[in-house]
């Protein structure tokens, strides 16, 4: 689903990326990890098409990212991307239930079809009584659950999420990951985690490891992520 071929970024003197390729298969549940400060979030904003990359392309479907303007930029994330990020996750005026309305509305959802598959997908999450709540009233695991139906409420063809359980003890960390693998599985989404857990990467597919902007091990199979019979762009 997506293909990115030399992917380099710096800020200023900061090499965050120095040359990356990496291919995501449609399903695919894809582990990043490495050291603080390796790339990881760099990469997955560039993924992501937050960033725009230095040189290099991330091809999604075929269609170069980095190339598309702001505007179908911007469509392209809200249609096919769900996003659950390394800080600042949910807004904190709203409630649990209005905050995965959001992203359905915005997306030009009717407010009663908005509300059916937000009450739907936060029943899915066991968050059925915790609805009205707003985030300072939700419990660690459960405010990151909600930001997983947030991020899942659009049925995303891929969902990058960045050290989603960071913050959380084993025991929650563990229930919001296998909430999230059932929930990214069930709408068939490919779903991108970087994570510094290894009891995380281990519930992946596949591991890629980031070192100083390179991929310094992948441990799948790249060649089987490829569609059969396509070159490779470099
Ligand atoms: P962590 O595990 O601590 O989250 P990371 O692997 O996600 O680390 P990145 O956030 O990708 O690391 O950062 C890679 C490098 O780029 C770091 O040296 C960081 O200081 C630098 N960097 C990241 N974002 C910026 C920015 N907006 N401006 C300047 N430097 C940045
Ligand atoms: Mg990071």
């Amino acid at each position: 689903i997506v293909r990115a071929r030399g992917l380099k970024l710096a800020f200023g003197a900061t090499r965050a990326l120095r040359g990356i390729d990496l291919d995501i298969a449609t399903d695919e549940v894809l582990a990043i990890t490495g050291p603080s400060g390796s790339g990881k979030s760099t990469l997955l904003h560039v993924l992501a098409g937050v960033l725009t990359p230095d040189a290099g392309s991330v091809l999604y479907g075929g269609r170069d990212v980095a190339a598309l303007n702001e505007a179908d930029r911007a469509r392209l994330r809200l249609a096919e991307f769900g996003f659950i990020f390394q800080f600042g996750q949910l807004l904190p005026d709203l409630s649990a239930l209005d905050n995965v309305t959001l992203p359905l509305l915005l997306a030009g959802a009717s407010r009663r079809e908005a509300l059916t598959r937000a009450h739907a997908q936060l029943a899915a999450l066991d968050l059925g009584d915790h609805e009205r709540k707003l985030p300072t009233q939700l419990s660690g695991g459960q405010a990151q659950r909600v930001a997983v139906a947030r991020a899942l409420v659009t049925s995303p063809r891929i969902l990058f999420a960045d050290e989603p359980t960071g913050s959380l003890d084993s025991l929650a960390a563990e229930q919001t990951m296998g909430a999230l693998l059932k929930a990214a599985r069930a709408a068939h989404s490919a779903l991108v985690i970087v994570t510094h857990d290894a009891r995380i990467a281990a519930y992946a597919d596949r591991e890629v490891i980031i070192r100083d902007g390179r991929v310094s091990l992948n441990n799948g199979l790249l060649a089987a992520a490829r569609p059969d019979g396509e070159e490779q762009t470099r």
